[in-house]
């Protein structure tokens, strides 16, 4: 068998390399998301599977398309059946055209492996595709393997992405909702949630945790300056500490978030959202407004979190305040804005 595999990113693609080189199929992998959006993203997510196809010497092709102009232009008038009918069969389509033409007899996609698409779809019109062009279309339910992928993506620092990909999908992000249901096949199911986190205020030695907190803030004389005087809160997963933040009284209506870190190898896992929720639970009763500074990269995290209320621009905290550059990714951090969250409607 020759088969090419449409491949969505690098999370997605673990376990069905793992799984495929398992029954001993050598896939080729071929990149082509012409819709992924914004183009910084885009590049990400290619990047990162260019790194990771090189680390498992797997054979990769990159067909390069940034297509959001087509992509709009197709889904506008009809946005709520965008993915089956133009985001999957885009996809599918190229990868049995490039498949016919350069000698490969089978197709498949990573796209299988996720519990959030429609996988029934993706299957029909892979075996409706594939047989246009006179090819076999490889049907896997690796959605059962999605979590240890993913497990797996995190665990060797793979770009693990924060919603689908178009520019419609990345709305969801700032909005509180997410239309597309998780479906894992019959008889499997979601871990239930886990019981063993615990979160506490830490009083004394809140020293110990400033190498962590260097990660989010990289100067200890800042951390320094409101160390003393917030509350750190320690969030445990089995006891171990994997995400910590620090308060601090700005007057008697607000507070402001000052710092909140995930261990690296925790991250992906919504400790710091939870992490939040206690805060604002916590908090409250006492103040009416809570407060975050931060760089452009996370604004949608804590819009998402509730902080939906732009408050200001400090134009070049970055710079003035730091010694050296410091990165987000691929974006240089020079304001840093600050959002706020009204407590007083916080459920
Ligand atoms: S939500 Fe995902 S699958 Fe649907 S159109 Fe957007 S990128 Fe494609």
């Amino acid at each position: 068998m020759k088969l090419l595999m449409h491949t969505c990113c690098a999370p997605c693609s673990v376990y069905c390399i793992d799984e495929l080189r398992s029954e001993e199929i050598e896939p080729t992998v071929y990149w082509f998301n012409p819709n992924i959006h914004p183009y910084m993203e885009y590049k990400s997510r290619r990047d990162c599977l260019k790194e990771y196809t090189k680390s498992i010497n797997v054979n990769a092709i990159f067909e390069e398309d940034y297509g959001l102009k087509e992509f709009c232009k197709n889904t506008i008038n009809n946005l709520e059946t965008r993915c089956q009918e133009y985001c999957y069969p885009v996809r599918l389509e190229q990868t049995a055209k490039f498949a016919k033409e350069n000698g490969y007899d089978t197709i498949t996609t990573t796209l299988l492996v996720s519990p959030y698409q429609k996988h029934d779809i993706i299957h029909e019109l892979g075996d409706k595709i594939a047989k246009q062009y006179d090819l076999q279309f490889l049907y896997r339910d690796f959605r059962v393997g999605f979590r240890e992928g993913q497990a797996k993506a995190r665990e060797i620092g793979l770009y693990m992405q924060k919603y689908c990909g178009c520019i419609f999908s990345e709305e969801s992000r700032y909005l509180n909702y997410n239309l597309a249901k998780p479906k894992l096949p019959e008889g499997f199911e979601f871990l239930p949630v886990n019981h063993s986190i615990n979160i506490r205020k830490e009083k004394d030695n809140k020293e110990q945790y400033l190498e962590l907190l260097l990660e989010a803030d990289p100067s200890k004389e800042m951390i320094n300056k409101y160390l003393a005087d917030g509350e750190l809160f320690v969030l445990t997963y089995k006891d171990e500490p994997v995400c910590i933040a620090v308060v601090m009284k700005i007057d008697n209506d607000i507070v402001e978030l000052k710092n909140i870190i995930t261990k690296e190898k925790h991250r992906g896992n919504g400790y710091a959202k939870k992490m939040i929720k206690y805060l604002v639970d916590n908090y409250k009763t006492r103040y009416k407004k809570m407060i975050v500074g931060t760089t452009e990269n996370n604004i949608p995290f804590y819009v998402k979190q509730g902080f939906d209320k732009y408050e200001k621009t400090i134009k070049n905290f970055f710079i003035d305040n730091y010694d050296e550059e410091l990165w987000d990714g691929d974006m240089q951090c020079v304001d840093m804005y600050y959002y706020s969250k009204d407590l007083n409607k916080a459920k």
